[in-house]
């Protein structure tokens, strides 16, 4: 559907093209320096120093693996709000605030205008891209998901706050695309928070990308989605990456009712449950979600990032993925239909 896009981009991808969705684990040794870094014992040097070997060893393995679309793993983030939070002038990390069950994460506050003054992700994406021949995905929080789970003690409106948020990162992903980047994913976990909303995340959406030439991908997991389909369609995106794996949601249902129009990005692997799925499971969840739209739009992900996973079964998760994968385009390229 989108492959026009991808060729135009000078991206040529197979059928069923793999990739992970932004977050991979931190190795051990990494977490430890994080903690160093943090009680003052090694510089920021140092830490981005371990932070860009874990680069590397990443770009390794998943080229080892056999992905067609990489990440740079996110291995200098925090968490997915925070780090831009502490990126972006105008925002600064809160307290620690309780999330799911016993999750804690320190909550954002707007404290002032925000303003975006220099590159954020795209010299870790520059690194990422120079040390590989696939093409790296860029991926980037969006304006919606970063309003939503912040204070705000500045702009006393949700939808003002959106938009200067969106008016910045615009900046972000136009730097991305000046130095090459090809694919963007941005990320919007919030984006079912408030049905009503929707319209303003698409308002935001496009004021972040309007005119930005790139094959541009919105993820977004574990929401109410049936608040949000098929409105969340009109958004700015070749390309939806979903949570298929966590059976919360219909698809098959929603999308029987209204047809998807873009591109979608499967999750087949569930990134919360420990253990690894078989190859066989992967690949009766890739057929489950042919039907929902033409093959040459479908891609194969996990349903979220696999940050919490350790490395081994985050790698053993992606393995099988790509093997599924292999076994369903192997049987869309011999023409056979019994999948
Ligand atoms: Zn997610």
């Amino acid at each position: 559907m989108n492959r026009a896009v991808l060729s135009r981009l000078g991206l040529t991808l197979p059928l069923l093209p793999t990739t992970s969705v932004g977050s991979l684990p931190k190795p051990p040794e990494l977490l430890a320096a994080r903690r160093r870094y943090t009680a003052g014992a090694i510089s920021r040097r140092e830490l981005d120093g371990l932070a860009e070997e874990a680069t590397v060893f990443w770009l390794r393995e998943q080229e080892a693996v056999g992905l067609d679309v990489l990440v740079d793993g996110e291995m200098y983030r925090s968490d997915l709000v925070g780090f831009f939070a502490e990126e972006l002038d105008g925002m600064a990390l809160a307290g620690l605030v309780r999330a799911y069950g016993n999750r804690y994460y320190r909550k954002p506050i707007i404290q002032g205008p925000i303003r975006w003054e220099q590159p954020i992700t795209v010299g870790w994406w520059r690194f990422a891209q120079g040390h590989t021949a696939k093409p790296v995905k860029a991926t980037v929080t969006g304006p919606y998901t970063l309003m939503d789970w912040s204070f705000d003690e500045h702009y006393g409106d949700r939808r003002a706050a959106c938009l200067a948020l969106a008016q910045e990162l615009r900046k972000e992903v136009a730097a991305l695309v000046h130095a090459g980047a090809r694919i963007i994913q941005i990320d919007e976990p919030a984006l079912s928070a408030r049905a009503g909303e929707l319209p303003l995340v698409r308002e935001a959406l496009g004021v972040m990308t309007d005119g930005l030439d790139a094959y541009w991908i919105v993820h977004t997991c574990y929401g109410a989605f049936d608040t949000v389909y098929p409105g969340m369609l009109a958004l700015p995106a070749h390309n939806f990456s979903l949570a298929l794996a966590d059976a919360a949601v219909d698809w098959i249902a929603h999308f029987a009712a209204a047809p998807f129009t873009a591109d979608l990005c499967a999750g087949v692997i569930d990134v919360h449950a420990h253990t690894v799925e078989s190859v066989d499971t992967v690949r009766a969840r890739i057929a489950h979600a042919l039907p929902l739209v033409p093959v040459v739009g479908l891609w194969a992900a996990p349903d979220c990032g696999l940050k919490t996973r350790r490395v081994e079964d985050a790698l053993a998760k992606l393995r099988v993925m790509v093997a599924g994968a292999a076994l369903v385009r192997d049987q869309q390229d011999s023409g056979g239909s019994g999948i």
